[in-house]
């Protein structure tokens, strides 16, 4: 297996096929093998699962991946990629490579068509130019028992950040609606080629198998947590009164008593039971 993390295998690999890095797909490769490792060993990715891997790039995690895996599913927008790939990744009859761009794709439809039987997981590298509308899509496609990915630290905090902290914001809520959400470990600059300017760090996101949340209407859910986070330093009925005018401010204020909660009480320091409670009784007004 060729070792495509060796910055001595890969530069005359990239050379020999014209290849150039293209910042606008978020293209930084890693150059440190026990990154790509360790991803794989952390997801905890057997021979009964299939993997779907975003961007697999010249193929390090691809690799590891495909060590591990049933299959591997590995989807990448840039297809000059192909004749690097067909060298590095050629040798695994568990892959097969998608040529295209993940945000276009049916997710769920791609993973019941290439993995059957086997344990859905996602894995990545992610361009992190895309990071938050790919774990969207990861995370609302709800069919994967995990999705392990690479992201910068700062956004690995925030998803797995607790109420009432600077880093806790509606995509937090958001992410831990649908999954519990590990930091595993950072990943500092000097691993990629070229080196981005930021901290990397992996995270590890179980998706949940039930919610332990009786909510009635999931979008009114949503509303209400970015209604919560829109005027951050003002009380939670400023953000609830401009995300449902319909309310007021007299009936944002109604609804945040009948929860049981401080007039005074902020949005960014409730959990997710309290963004359910409100949200219900939002539901229950409109419905009334
Ligand atoms: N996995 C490789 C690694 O770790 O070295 C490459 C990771 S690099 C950060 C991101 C990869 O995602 C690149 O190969 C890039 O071409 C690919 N990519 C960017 N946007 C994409 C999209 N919308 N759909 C699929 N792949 C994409």
């Amino acid at each position: 297996m060729i070792n495509v993390c060796d910055i001595n295998v890969m530069k005359p690999l990239l050379a020999e096929h014209g290849f150039h890095f293209s910042k606008a797909k978020g293209q930084n490769f890693l150059i440190a093998s026990w990154v790509p490792e360790g991803i794989a060993r952390e997801s905890g990715v057997t021979r009964d699962v299939g993997v779907l891997e975003i961007g697999p790039g010249i193929g390090p995690l691809t690799q590891q991946l495909c060590l591990n895996a049933g299959k591997v599913c590995a989807v990448e927008l840039d297809n000059r990629l192909k004749p690097i790939l067909d060298l590095t990744v050629g040798e695994f009859d568990n892959l097969e490579i998608v040529w295209s761009d993940v945000l276009k794709l049916d997710v769920p439809a791609l993973v019941k068509e290439k993995f059957g039987d086997l344990r859905p997981m996602a894995c990545a590298n992610l361009p992190y130019y895309i990071t938050s509308p790919i774990l969207t899509a990861l995370l609302e496609a709800e069919c994967f028992e995990a999705v392990t990915v690479m992201v910068q630290k700062e956004v690995a905090v925030r998803i797995a950040a607790k109420p009432g902290s600077a880093d806790y914001s509606a995509f937090t809520v958001f992410c831990q609606y649908y999954a519990e959400p590990e930091l595993l470990f950072d990943v500092p600059a000097h691993c990629f080629l070229p080196q981005p300017k930021v901290t990397s760090a992996v995270i590890t996101l179980r998706v949940r198998k039930e919610r332990p949340w009786d909510i009635a209407d999931q979008d009114i859910f949503f509303r209400t947590v970015r209604a919560s986070f829109a005027m951050r330093r003002k009380k939670l009925s400023n953000g609830m009164a401009s995300g449902f005018p319909e309310l007021g401010k007299t009936g944002a204020a109604e609804v945040i008593a009948a929860c049981g909660f401080d007039a005074n009480v902020r949005g960014e320091t409730l959990g997710i039971s309290e963004f359910a409670k409100l949200a219900n009784e939002i539901t229950r007004r409109r419905q009334a």
